[in-house]
């Protein structure tokens, strides 16, 4: 880290100036220009529109983010993985640019235009299984699961819908049902959707290491016996869930759960909102598992940050529903597909996804080099640039939830965007921006390490 006393930059090679790539403090954070800006958020956004850090942020770039008063965060969660391949990542400011000053808005269902069916052409591409498909793009994660739940049901001609443990889906009425965990996503926002139902899943640290086959058993007896296949349109999975906490499932779980649903005239939806896009070292983190889900819902790191998300799936199902029954105002933006289209070209042009295995090494390395000398360390786990430490009481391993709060705060102090997650509050996760460097990615798990020490080192 260094002290400067101005934002220096150096000048990038697409034209615009980048950021330097270096942990920066020069103010306490949050500094004096942070704390005007939080104060007027308090002021005027509503409360229940959290923040993680409490600073103004006005650039970012390759792994950095710089707030307005010239500290310079390492960033390791990518605005929540959707900057995989960075902050104005030169190629979606051109295309995006570009596509500014040709237009900026027809609304698809009225007067289509050629981004929005390249971007679907490249979904079908890319998605696992080279059956035909097709796809339809809207603006939110939880707008494209509801419009995959709603496809789902269409072609099925049946309503109930089965979502995991621990599961995230999202915040609108229908996602919120499927979303597991109580506070903050559900108290008190009911009523919600009916013919949802919550099946379990596999989490190897905390259910005894059940292996694949026998948690799909178990959740496809629970679905078969409450549920029942004759009205079961849909199950819906994120193969690495998220928000939950970084659960990889047992291997086999997937694929034993997609034989289930193609033989039962089930629809299988991967939620692939978080893990998509070269995130975990592949296209999707279905590929890891050879799973082809019927339905493959994305967003997050589709467009370098504009807000677009897609359900993308096998042809018979998606082209059920209804000319006019699919769509929305914005729904596949111009702007959103030039950056899709962009980002895209980035991850495979600019090797972001054999970057993310990369990161993938260095940080479950580090990670777990942590863990032998600390048993607070429950579990190191993830895929590629989606990695995370459970943190837990070495005596019972009960999950720590205060001690991650602290280390996370220490990490925030200190210049790192640091996220936590899962449903016990007890999960630190790794989603830096693919473009991150080495450097950087090491000072930030350094930092953490910094963080867990300064809480004491547990004697094991
Ligand atoms: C973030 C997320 C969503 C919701 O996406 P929004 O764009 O916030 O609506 C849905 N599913 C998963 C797995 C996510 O991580």
């Amino acid at each position: 880290m260094t002290i400067v006393d101005s934002v220096s930059t150096v000048t990038g090679t697409a034209g615009g100036p980048a950021l330097v790539q270096e942990r920066r403090l020069v103010t306490a954070i949050p500094g004096p220009r942070s704390q005007e800006l939080i104060a007027r958020k308090a002021a005027a956004v509503a409360s229940g529109v959290g923040h993680t850090l409490p600073v103004s942020i006005v650039a970012g770039g390759g792994g950095v983010v710089v707030d307005a008063d010239g500290n310079s965060l390492i960033d390791l969660g990518s605005g929540i993985a959707v900057t995989g391949v960075g902050n104005s990542n030169p190629r979606v400011v051109e295309a995006v640019t570009a596509q500014l000053n040709a237009f900026t808005h027809t609304c698809f269902t009225i007067a289509p235009y050629e981004g929005y069916v390249a971007v679907a052409e490249k979904l079908n591409e890319l998605t696992p299984g080279d059956h035909v498909k097709r796809s339809a793009l809207f603006n939110s994660g939880a707008e494209a699961v509801e419009n995959a739940i709603k496809i789902a049901r269409h072609h099925t001609k049946k309503q109930a819908v089965v979502a995991f443990d621990h599961a995230y889906h999202g915040r609108t009425n229908l996602t919120m049902g499927l979303t597991a965990k109580n506070i903050p996503y559900k108290s008190g926002f009911g009523p919600f959707a009916p013919e949802v139902y919550r099946a379990p899943l596999s989490y190897p640290y905390r259910d005894g290491g059940l292996g694949g086959a026998d948690a799909a058993a178990r959740a496809i007896s629970q679905i078969e016996k409450q549920v029942g296949v004759e009205n079961l349109a849909a199950i819906i999975i994120e193969p690495i869930q998220g928000e939950g906490g970084f659960i990889v499932p047992a291997a086999g779980f997937l694929p034993a759960l997609v034989e289930w649903a193609n033989a039962n005239g089930v629809v299988f939806i991967a939620d692939e909102v978080q893990t998509g896009f070269g995130r975990t070292g592949a296209w999707f983190a279905s590929d890891h598992e050879g799973i082809v889900p019927d339905l493959v819902v994305t967003a997050k790191g589709i467009a370098g940050g504009l807000p677009l998300s897609a359900v993308t799936g096998r042809a018979e199902i998606m082209d059920s529903a209804m000319a006019g029954g699919l769509g929305g105002t914005y729904g596949g933006n111009p702007l959103a597909c030039a950056a899709a289209l962009a980002a895209i070209e980035s991850y495979e042009q600019d090797g972001l996804i054999e970057r993310a295995r990369q990161i993938g090494s260095v940080l479950l390395g580090r990670l777990n080099a942590l863990r032998t000398a600390d048993a607070r360390i429950g579990d190191v786990r993830g895929r590629g640039a989606m990695v995370a430490i459970e943190l837990v009481d070495p005596a019972t391993g009960a999950p720590d939830a205060a001690l991650t709060a602290k280390v996370a705060a220490y990490a925030h102090a200190n210049g790192v965007v640091l996220l936590t997650c899962g449903t016990y509050g007890n999960v630190i996760r790794f989603l830096p921006p693919l473009t991150i460097d080495d450097d950087l990615l090491i000072e930030g798990i350094g930092v953490v390490a910094e963080g867990l020490r300064a809480e004491g080192l547990a004697t094991a």
